[in-house]
């Protein structure tokens, strides 16, 4: 599987159960859309083992192109419901998520400020 959005080979990191797609250049997660929903509430440790890369490099990247690595897909850009200054992108089809860098840890790391920010709209 290639990355979505640089095309670097992705390389599976396995965490209990589950599987995540890594990235070998820019660190980005491809996540199945149903492991995300489970990984996110595991506070610690899924992003620490996960989430590798530089959320200064994954931050470059945040605003490329990308398409499903399944299905070919253009992915849509979404913002996270809870933590809306997280961008993603996620496949249409509901094949999976790609976060770059840095995202899946600032995502799992919800903290009280995120909790109390007034939603902007
Ligand atoms: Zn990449
Ligand atoms: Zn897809």
């Amino acid at each position: 599987m290639n990355c979505p959005k640089c095309s670097a080979e992705m390389g599976l990191v396995r965490y209990g159960t589950h599987k995540v797609q890594r990235c070998s250049q820019c660190q980005g997660l491809w996540f199945k859309t149903a492991d995300l929903a489970i990984l996110r509430k595991d506070d610690w440790m899924a992003n620490y083992i996960l989430d590798k890369g530089k959320a200064r490099e994954g931050k470059k990247l945040d605003r490329a192109e990308a398409t499903c690595p399944e299905c070919g897909s253009a992915m849509k850009r979404e913002s996270d419901k809870r933590q809306p200054h997280i961008f993603y992108d996620a496949c249409p089809q509901g094949h999976g998520t790609f976060l770059d860098a840095g995202e899946f840890t600032d995502l799992v790391r919800e903290t009280i400020w995120d909790k109390f920010k007034p939603v902007r709209s």
